[in-house]
């Protein structure tokens, strides 16, 4: 997979401070950008639970090469913007699948997998020259399938997206994206996810039963 940040809300760290000082001052955000240090204003505000204040911090990836698995996970995020590479108008003459490590590893699950890719596209390519339209013809085509996707989320939604995508228990493929998406985003705002990923690098896990009881190290 390759993950990159498109785009950024430029000095988030210090916009959202601003907005954040502005709820109490006289003054407006645009004279506050450079008042006080923005870093220990918005790590108070935001470890306060005033999450809205960094909704003004938006940033947008592309995505490329990861499955419909794990895409069919990502949207189920419902503030977020996405853009997909559609099945109907784009083609998918060769095949082009995710492997995974446990298939990957082992010679004859790499057989038994890699077969069964070539008999969908084999009927997949057969059914598009019998005159089926692509639309139509995509229901053979697996989970694994590759696509790239745009996603954009406001830096709110972001830590709530790594909180559950960044954890252990997140399925191995859109917890590496998640990951990298983090590392991107500490990059260019360390203030705001200074203490974004899994709720256990900032304390106990909430999984109960379910933890993987092995604490993630915050990264960055
Ligand atoms: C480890 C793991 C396992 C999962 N397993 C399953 C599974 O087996 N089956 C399954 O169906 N899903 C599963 N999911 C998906 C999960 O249930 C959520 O749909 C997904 O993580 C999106 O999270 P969300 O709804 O909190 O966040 P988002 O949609 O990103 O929304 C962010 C926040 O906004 C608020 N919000 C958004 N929409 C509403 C609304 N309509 N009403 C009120 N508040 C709202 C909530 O506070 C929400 O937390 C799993 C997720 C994880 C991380």
């Amino acid at each position: 997979m390759k993950v990159e940040l498109l785009a950024y809300t430029p000095d988030a760290d210090r916009v959202c401070a601003a907005a954040g000082k502005s709820c109490y001052s006289e003054r407006p955000a645009h004279e506050l950008l450079d008042s006080g240090d923005p870093d220990r204003v918005l790590g108070r505000i935001v470890g306060m639970g005033h999450h809205s204040v960094i909704e003004h911090a938006v940033f947008t990836f592309s995505v490329e090469g990861v499955s419909r698995s794990l895409t069919h996970q990502l949207v189920r995020h419902r503030i977020a913007s996405f853009s997909q590479q559609s099945q109907r108008y784009v083609p998918l003459e060769r095949p082009t699948y995710v492997v995974p490590r446990t298939v990957e590893s082992d010679p004859e699950r790499a057989e038994i997998y890699g077969s069964l890719m070539d008999a969908v596209w084999n009927a997949y390519n057969r059914l598009t020259e019998l005159g089926v339209p692509a639309e139509d013809a995509r229901y053979v085509l697996p989970n694994g399938c590759t696509t790239n996707i745009t996603i954009t989320m406001n830096a709110r939604e972001l830590l709530h997206f790594f909180s559950l995508r960044c954890c252990n228990r997140a399925q191995w493929e859109i917890r590496e994206m998640a990951d990298e998406m983090l590392r991107l985003c500490r990059e260019v705002s360390p203030t705001i996810f200074e203490k974004a990923g899994p709720p256990c690098v900032r304390g106990p896990c909430p999984e109960g039963k379910l933890s993987c009881g092995k604490p993630r190290k915050p990264t960055g």
